[in-house]
């Protein structure tokens, strides 16, 4: 079995999906994950924010033109008129669903249903083309009968590898089966996702219960590049990374991944492949035990980090500091990002946000707390062994003219991570991307 999704971009217009069939080939069976078509999910986000604020007319109208555009993709791509009509019935059933939510005030649950659309009509469409207009064989399979998080709201691993087999078990020899990417069902059974990105993650979790040989990220790049395409000029693919190098990749802003996506794929030994749907002959990126020898392989950006400092004498020769300040941040769910010490201070990185204000309450009776908002945390993936020594200074000498607010190195053997002010993160991009890797951009 092979997982091969589809993101975005790759599903974004009639002509992408009439360009999927050729990529989907091959001999043995495959799991076909979709992500919403572009745009959807953005669109879908603002009918639901619409509707929070009481704009329930703008809401309307939005779901409205969403569903034109939809009208417009299934006549150009089912272009018998009879499979376009019955698609389209389809179609306006999850459109009756999002405007039957207008009529109320929206709840959680309401806007997640709303956000579970893009991925029903993706794969309905794509379904009905690939079956009805190229008479192929493809079962589309319900990702909500076998994604499901458990009660802490992580995917359910033993859940999901018992009812996708339960899913797939009526239909051996099938050549292909298409799902949803990033919906799910939570531990109360209600309508839910992976967070945005979070069709990768299926992609891995899919591959990981069906013991999948490979699993295929086909996006709109050639592969994961070592620094951030969006900000930077001259970047160029990694032919090869390791599990854990792509996992802090992506955990740390590289967009092509969803932050957890490599998890359950490495956990099972699982390669991942990053493929261009644009230039399906490129080599793209593996992901798998195996890595090449660079000292330093890429960079990624990740912002919207809070740091916080906690200045105390109590810390001074004393045991149990630390753990007293962890424990702050376990009681409300917060991850750590990135620690710093010294003997009489900690500077910790957060993420999220949500209970800051009760957390730095609960600090403040340990010290003095100070908080510093709008950071980025840039991240270096590498080989970082100890005997490739130079590597933290050609990192430091790129960045001399950069205020550098905390440093991390020697946590894993494979990961630099510096703080920086969100501001200067462009600039910081652009001089590691001249002092490390020039040569490589101009011959690679
Ligand atoms: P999809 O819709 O296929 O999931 P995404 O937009 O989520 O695609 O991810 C692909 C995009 O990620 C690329 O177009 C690129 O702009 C962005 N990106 C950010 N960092 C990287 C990186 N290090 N390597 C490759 N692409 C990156
Ligand atoms: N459609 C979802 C999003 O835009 C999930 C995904 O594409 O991965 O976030
Ligand atoms: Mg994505």
């Amino acid at each position: 079995m092979k997982v091969l999704k589809f993101g975005g971009t790759s599903v974004g217009s009639a002509e992408r999906m009439r360009a999927l069939p050729a990529l989907i080939q091959g001999s043995e069976p495959r799991i076909v994950v979709l992500s919403a078509m572009s745009g959807t999910t953005n669109a879908l986000v603002n009918i639901a924010k619409l509707l929070f604020e009481g704009e329930t007319t703008a809401a309307t109208y939005q779901t409205e033109i969403l569903r034109q555009h939809y009208l417009i993709v299934a006549r150009e791509l089912l272009t018998e008129p009879e499979v376009a009509a019955e698609a389209i019935t389809h179609l306006d059933s999850a459109f009756k669903t999002i405007f039957n939510l207008t009529r109320h005030p929206l709840s959680a649950s309401g806007e997640r249903v709303i956000l579970a659309q893009g991925e029903l009509l993706s794969t309905l469409l794509f379904h009905r083309y690939y079956t009805r207009m190229l008479g192929q064989e493809a079962v589309l399979l319900p990702a909500l009968d076998f994604m499901r998080l458990d009660k802490n709201d992580e995917p359910d691993g033993d859940y999901i590898e018992k009812h996708l087999a339960q899913a797939l078990a009526p239909h051996a020899g099938q050549p292909l089966f298409i799902t949803q990417g990033y919906i799910c069902r939570n531990a109360n059974g209600d309508i839910d996702n992976l967070k945005r990105g979070g069709s990768d993650y299926s992609a891995s979790l899919i591959g990981a219960a069906a013991h999948a040989e490979e699993i295929q990220i086909w996006t709109d790049i050639d592969g994961l590049h070592n620094n951030d395409p969006r900000v930077v000029e001259g970047t160029y693919p990694i032919r090869e990374l390791s599990f854990d190098e792509a996992a802090e990749l992506a955990y740390f802003g590289a967009k092509i991944l969803h932050p957890s996506s490599i998890l359950p794929a490495a956990k099972h030994g699982i390669p991942v492949r990053l493929l261009n749907t644009m230039q399906p002959e490129a080599p793209g990126t593996l992901i798998s035990t195996q890595t090449g020898d660079e000292a330093i392989k890429a960079v990624a950006a990740k912002d919207g980090l809070v740091a916080i400092k906690i200045k105390s004498s109590r810390m001074l020769l004393a045991h149990g500091f630390l753990r007293s300040v962890f424990e702050v941040f376990e009681r409300y769910r917060t991850p750590i990002d990135m620690i710093t010490t010294s003997e009489v201070a900690v500077s910790l990185t957060i993420d999220d946000s949500t209970h800051l204000a009760e957390i730095l309450e609960e600090l403040r009776s340990f010290g003095s707390v100070e908080v510093d908002e709008q950071q980025t945390i840039v991240c270096l993936v590498g080989n970082l062994i100890q005997e490739n020594n130079g590597s933290a200074w050609l990192v430091f000498n790129a960045l001399k003219d950069i205020p550098l607010r905390m440093i991390s190195y020697g946590g894993s053997p494979n990961n630099i991570s510096i703080l920086i002010h969100t501001s200067h993160k462009q600039r910081a991009l652009q001089a590691l991307n001249e002092g490390l890797f020039q040569q490589r951009a101009v011959a690679p």
